[in-house]
């Protein structure tokens, strides 16, 4: 194999097959170049690691882009016979593009299972807890609605049953008014009569 600073940066991400991973490696310890290139590389990328410590999420995007699948343009290239030629092009393009406008957290080694685990813990308790929490908020606004209805339905039940009352009062009092007045012609007629003297 020939000096290939792409298969270095390749091994050094993890992007490579174990055999093709074990050829590199053969390379470089015949070839110092690329072993000072591999060694570079790694120490910018030992840097890089421990100055980063902030942004989760595009960490979590990058870990899962590499660790649980293939590239995106791996995927796409292995998918060869339906690519066009005009699909082929555009990937070439896309490749390239990316290549130049991939931010540097990126480049980073495969990480150990243990810190990728929490690091997906965080995140996802990071997107979690939110949603949770608005949930809950939802539901006790939800529920605040409700006794609230219920509230409204029994002061507007008592003001019912109230309005009923005084128009049962106004009655009896209109029948008890009457009654009197229907006593009072008994007895006027009876003291006429002499009946109750
Ligand atoms: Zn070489």
């Amino acid at each position: 194999m020939s000096c290939s600073p792409d298969a270095i940066k390749d091994l050094l991400f993890g992007a490579l097959e174990a055999a093709e991973a074990s050829r590199v490696k053969e390379h470089m310890q015949q070839c110092a170049g690329c072993r000072e290139e591999f060694d570079r590389l790694q120490f910018t990328q030992t840097a890089l690691h421990a100055l980063r410590d902030e942004e989760p999420p595009r960490r979590i995007a990058f870990v899962s882009d590499r660790v649980f699948e293939p590239r995106w343009w791996q995927r796409l290239w292995h998918s060869g016979p339906q690519l066009g030629f005009a699909s082929a092009a555009l990937l070439a393009a896309a490749i390239t593009i990316h290549a130049f406008v991939r931010p540097v957290p990126e480049v980073a080694a495969v990480p150990d299972p243990a810190a990728i685990e929490a690091r997906i813990m965080a995140e996802v308790s990071r997107r979690i807890e939110p949603a949770v929490r608005a949930a809950v908020a939802e539901a006790e606004a939800r529920q605040k609605e409700k006794a609230d209805e219920i509230l409204a339905a029994a002061r507007r039940e008592f003001q019912a049953q109230r309005e009923a009352d005084r128009l049962m009062l106004s009655t009896l009092a209109e029948e008890f008014t009457l009654l009197q007045k229907r006593y009072n012609v008994l007895q006027l007629a009876s003291a006429d009569l002499g009946v109750l003297r």
